[in-house]
């Protein structure tokens, strides 16, 4: 998610253009880097969260 400039609404990273006011998002390279550096994260703890889950079913599987 990014905070547009022109209209200081939320908008989503995907697109080009403001979802709100229709403006050009321009995003300094600082801005790309912790975009880029969040979804990764948001990745990352989702796989491992994943991860966790299939290790707590192995468990149970075992048991049972
Ligand atoms: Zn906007």
């Amino acid at each position: 998610m990014f905070r547009c400039a022109h209209c200081s609404k939320v908008t989503d990273l995907q697109w080009r253009n403001c979802a709100h006011c229709g403006k050009v998002i321009d995003y300094t390279v600082a801005e790309k880097f912790d975009m880029l550096a969040e979804s990764v994260e948001a990745a990352l703890k989702k796989e491992l969260q994943n991860r966790k889950k299939n290790k707590i079913m192995q468990l149970f599987s075992k048991r049972g």
